[in-house]
């Protein structure tokens, strides 16, 4: 088995016989890919002590056998949960958990009729509060979709000017990721222009950019299974003093945010340090999102970096930075760069340059 794959698995085990259970069967294909590899859209994982059951159909026999080699393939008779149920009898499994937070209510009582006798527990998360902290596997795959983010940023700076679409922006990031191995793009890409920019979540929508707009770009790729997340804000043509101003704070801010971020502190800490400046400057209330989030195989994940987030920070954890002003009739500023805990600090893995507004265009 692969060294990186086992000692996930070995971390679950932990974690299960902690619980008291027996078995854990996962379903959320993030999770399932996280402990085995699989990247087949239709599968579940069961985890004992000493197995891997990876229950799949006939289509994925082939795939799963390469990409798993350390799981016991069993193909789907009629349906996953038939076969699931009939497995764990065999086994005489006595206690199992399950996903609480992605079975359906369907699911778990089709599980909870056919099991009986069996102790089937709801777990509020289990695969997921290992996935909060990186391994160097991981680290390398995030650092890899990073750089592709990186390299699609600066490839799309000399497209932007005045009358060019937002959409047509998306676009472009979207096919120079894809063409250089993105399997997907991590999120619907924020490009918000003028006015829109004051939508910290502004969708590509069809406006064409104009000179003194400010454009919100924000993205990522998926690549090895592993997101990124950039956000830079531009200036088309020419700024002027307040853009040149509020760049100023966002960027202070967020510099506040990394400098602050480090193992063994809240997150809420790393939240107060960048909010503390916008608020300094008076903008407390244009800044009403968080200030980061973890992020891997799920473009959001934990931690939050947020006021009510208090878990404490641990080296290999991976999250944004990412604070901005917002002022509607005006427009918006954000800079987000994606960064891993390290054991003095943190390490900036963005590498797009955000020391002052970038001018684009003629
Ligand atoms: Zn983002
Ligand atoms: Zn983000």
């Amino acid at each position: 088995m692969p060294d990186v794959l086992l000692d996930r698995i070995n971390a679950l085990r932990v974690l299960l016989s902690g619980w008291g259970l027996e078995a854990v069967v996962i379903s959320n294909p993030e999770n399932i890919f996280y402990l085995t590899g699989f990247t087949g859209s239709h599968g579940s994982v069961v985890v004992t002590g000493n197995d891997i059951h990876l229950i799949t159909d006939f289509r994925y026999d082939e795939q799963a056998s390469l990409q798993s080699p350390h799981c016991k393939i069993v193909l789907i008779k009629e349906t996953i949960p038939d076969t699931l149920c009939e497995m764990v009898q065999d086994m005489q499994i006595k206690s199992m958990g399950c996903e609480g937070n992605f079975l359906t209510y369907l699911q778990y009582s089709a599980l909870k009729d056919n099991l009986p006798g069996i102790e089937l527990k709801p777990l509020q998360e289990c695969v997921e509060d290992l996935r909060v902290v990186k391994d160097h596997q991981e680290v390398q795959r995030i650092g890899n979709s990073v750089k592709l983010s990186d390299r699609a940023f600066e490839y799309v700076l000399p497209l932007l000017g005045e009358g060019v679409t937002e959409r047509e922006v998306a676009l472009e990031i979207e096919f120079f990721m894809k063409k250089n191995g993105a399997e997907d793009i991590a999120f619907p890409f924020i490009v918000a222009s003028g006015q829109r920019s004051s939508m910290p979540h502004g969708t590509a929508s069809e406006k064409a950019i104009v000179r003194g707009d400010l454009v919100t770009l924000d993205f990522g790729a998926r690549l090895g299974g592993y997101n990124s997340d950039i956000t830079r804000t531009v200036v088309i043509g020419q700024g002027d003093n307040r853009k040149e101003e509020i760049y100023g704070i966002v960027l202070e801010a967020q510099m506040a945010g990394i400098n602050a971020l480090r193992p063994g502190i809240p997150a809420s800490e790393v939240d107060r340090a960048a909010r503390g400046i916008i608020e300094g400057y008076g903008y407390g209330k244009n800044f009403r999102h968080s200030t980061g989030h973890g992020l891997g195989l799920q473009i959001h994940e934990g931690p939050r970096l947020s006021t009510r987030d208090h878990t404490v920070l641990k080296t290999g954890m991976v999250v944004t930075v990412e604070p901005g002003i917002y002022l509607p009739g005006w427009g918006g500023i954000r800079i987000e760069d994606t960064v891993l805990v390290v054991e003095n600090g943190c390490r900036v893995l963005t590498s797009s340059p955000k020391e002052r507004l970038i001018t684009c265009g003629p």
